[in-house]
């Protein structure tokens, strides 16, 4: 196995628990530079001294990422199959269906791989140089912990373009024509997971759903950006009367709307394909929603669209609360990496004054606990969600 060195201090980060070396503390010398990206390499300290194992990309800012400070461990299925066995017991003690993100990256130990399960489907998006060149070792290990009957790579994120991984959709074991059940909350949901986002659903916001659904019996609710209907139909279970689901997808709708079917729930949902603003804008003043959830799309993508995403938001939060009733709920949340909480209330805060509601938070939450954060790395919580209610 190769070595790379790290810069004299480079290590303190590294001993204090923190996964990741950023490139300028390494010694990028020829040898290092030529190392294929993705490779398993040992990090050494300044003085020579064994560190780690970790993946190593010399072309990424993130230049490597621990495996294990175990310098003799095998990085062989049984490595990934040990994790995977952790990361599904923490599951299987969370939830009680198979349905569930079982692996989320750096916080199960396995960087650069998340795994989607849906029952007997797992759906895994590896996003890292190092993960592409064990993915076959990675599958394996999963056949010796879950045997899945299908196995789709949803490997076409955006950050593997910066890894210099190419798109790829494929079906790695066996293959399943969506649409595909799972189960979240009580209810049946439907999802895409070969041409829906990311990997089909989004476990995510399980526990923010559940919360709003408390609040929802005899509620009219306004789900905007629905996606599959998550937020729409949970609501509806937990006994709204009357729930618009707003999306700009049909397809999305589409499962959405037989979903509600699945559940007896259809005589209560309505679907309209739309754009969220417009529809903000377009509602007639007195129409108000008992609850509104506005569950966007990134709207920072990059750093550079920080102050044009914090507008969005702003806009986001002040048309919402207008269709929001007196002593009704708000829900909305951000997904951009690159909105921290404090900035996100912050707009947030500005648009209900905007809108001249006044009002107060009763839940800040983030993702659910089968998205787990590294403790060394708060960055990575990338959702961030306010409930509110507003006078
Ligand atoms: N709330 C959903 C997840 C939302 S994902 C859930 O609980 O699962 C974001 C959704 O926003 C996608 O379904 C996408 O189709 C939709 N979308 C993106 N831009 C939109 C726009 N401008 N207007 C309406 N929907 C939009």
């Amino acid at each position: 196995m190769r070595s790379v060195t790290l810069r004299p201090e480079a290590h303190r980060r590294l001993l204090a628990g923190h996964p990741w070396v950023y490139s300028n503390e390494i010694v990028m010398d020829p040898a290092a530079k030529a190392i294929e990206p993705g490779s398993l390499v040992r990090l050494l300290q300044a003085d020579g001294r064994p560190l780690a194992q970790a993946f190593f990309n010399p072309q990424t800012l993130i230049a490597a990422r621990l495996l294990t400070r175990d310098l003799d461990a095998p990085i062989d299925a049984g490595f990934f199959a040990a994790r995977l066995e952790r990361a599904r017991r923490l599951r299987d003690r969370l939830y009680q269906a198979p349905y569930y993100r079982l692996v989320h990256a750096e916080a199960d130990g396995i960087p650069g791989a998340v795994v989607d399960r849906f029952g007997s489907l797992c759906v895994v998006q590896i996003n890292t140089a190092g993960m592409e060149r064990l993915q076959s070792v990675f599958l394996a290990a999963l056949e010796q912990v879950l045997a899945p009957e299908a196995i789709l790579m949803r490997s076409d994120s955006t950050a593997r373009t910066q890894e210099g991984l190419a798109a790829e959709v494929t079906w790695a074991k066996g293959k399943l024509d969506p649409p595909v059940e799972l189960l979240e909350n009580g209810l049946r949901f439907l999802c895409d997971p070969v041409g829906g986002q990311k990997t089909g659903w989004f476990y995510d916001q399980r526990e923010s759903r559940a919360a709003v659904a408390r609040l929802a019996a005899g509620a009219k609710v306004l789900d905007l950006y629905s996606y599959a209907g998550g937020f729409a139909l949970a609501a509806a279970g937990a006994g709204a009367s009357d729930v618009l689901a707003i999306d700009r997808s049909e397809a999305a709708l589409a499962l959405a709307e037989k979903a509600a079917g699945l559940n007896g729930l259809a005589g209560r949902c309505r679907f309209r394909r739309a754009e969220a603003f417009e529809a903000l804008e377009k509602l007639a003043p007195g129409d108000r929603f008992d609850i509104v959830v506005a569950d966007p799309p990134a709207f920072v993508k990059s750093k550079k669209d920080a102050k044009q995403g914090a507008r969005g938001y702003r806009k986001l939060a002040r048309l919402a609360a207008h269709a929001t009733a007196r002593e009704g709920f708000l829900f909305i949340a951000s997904c951009s990496h690159n909105m921290p909480a404090e900035e996100f209330g912050h707009q947030v805060a500005r648009g209900l004054i905007d809108a001249g509601r006044d009002g107060r938070i009763l839940r800040a939450a983030g993702a659910a606990a089968d998205h787990p954060q590294h403790p060394w790395l708060p960055e990575s919580a990338y959702l961030k969600s306010l409930l509110l209610q507003l006078d």
